[in-house]
């Protein structure tokens, strides 16, 4: 039985967000569902893009984000079981780490913005560092957190409506967000727009569902070994039961090409971009793991092993450009 659909639901077909073609095919339908309303997957034949059409709308995607529960109930999920503020400490200490890293390759502090700055997290960590920094975040209960709890100046909205001045920041960062834009050559030239010329900028991206890993499970159906996998790894991996599916937060979804075509379009360098996947909580964090567990968890430092080195596709990306000048 379907839940019922819980706002008002409309949707708009599109082309193709980086390369503009109209021509695509089907690459995975029934994907997501907003109740009774299910959102497929194509794929574009010129550039390789994968994308949900037709989209929610923009009214539709406002709603969605609206959800109180966002970062507490949707975010993650799979990833990560915890609820997002809880994890306030070890995301500090992540961050940190993450900062220190921004910091050697970009050659030093300076001023920093963060594209969809959720909790504040990642900015906090910045500035204990000693950075200045800004942050622009749609969801309201996320921007009143990182303002009210952690002091940071956090503008709640859209990019284009955050009043801020062109060419004053040494980094810009939008990690995890593009994919859940509808125009992100729109948006990435905004937020290169705000960098001064030199500055750089870091863009993470999933690339999982667009990649090989995705595709063959897909070709595999009944032969992928779901005891060995689990329920959780199992929705982790996108390849559970249609009726678990959630929301189409990710309408797009990056390869390697699209996303340094994008990045490259938007008049940046691209120094690196690196692949990775993200470890899964429940694997990872569990203090006395099954044999089971151990197994997956050396499947998944082995396949890390193998995107770091360059020798397998990523789930993961993580490009560091830099604009042109300064
Ligand atoms: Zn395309």
């Amino acid at each position: 039985m379907s839940p019922a659909t819980p706002f008002p639901v409309s949707l708009e077909s599109w082309a193709c967000a980086v390369c503009g073609a109209d021509d695509s095919r089907p690459y995975r339908e029934k994907m997501y569902a907003i109740g009774e309303v299910r959102f497929d997957l194509v794929r574009c034949s010129r550039c390789g893009l994968v994308y949900a059409n037709p989209r929610p709308d923009g009214p539709t995607l406002g709603r969605m984000y609206d959800d109180p529960e966002y970062y507490t109930r949707g975010y993650n999920l799979g990833v990560e079981e915890q609820n997002y503020f809880e994890r306030k400490d070890e995301l500090l200490a992540q961050y940190d780490g993450e900062v220190a890293v921004l910091e050697n390759e970009t050659g030093g502090r300076g001023s920093l913005l963060e594209l969809g700055s959720a909790g504040g997290f990642f900015i906090e960590a910045a500035r204990r560092r000693g950075w200045k920094v800004q942050g622009i975040e749609l969801s309201p209960p996320a921007a009143r957190y990182s303002i009210e709890e952690l002091g940071l100046p956090v503008f709640e909205g859209l990019l284009e409506e955050a009043p801020l001045e062109p060419g004053s920041f040494d980094v810009v960062v939008a990690d995890n967000v593009l994919e859940h834009t509808t125009d992100p050559a729109g948006v990435l030239r905004r937020l290169c727009d705000l960098l001064r010329p030199g500055g750089h900028a870091l863009i993470v991206v999933p690339t999982y569902v667009n990649s090989p890993y995705f595709r063959i499970s897909l070709g595999l159906g009944s032969l992928v070994p779901r005891r060995l996998l689990g329920p959780k790894l199992l929705a982790l991996l996108k390849l559970d039961e249609e009726e678990a599916r959630g929301y189409p937060y990710h309408i797009l979804e990056f390869n390697r090409p699209t996303l340094l075509r994008l990045a490259r379009g938007a008049g940046l360098e691209v120094l690196r971009a690196d692949r990775s996947v993200p470890y899964p909580a429940h694997l990872f964090k569990e203090p006395r793991p099954t044999l089971r567990q151990r197994l997956l968890r050396g499947a998944f430092r082995g396949l890390n092993a193998g995107m770091r080195a360059k020798l397998l596709p990523g789930a993961r990306l993580r490009l560091l450009g830099r604009k042109s000048g300064g």
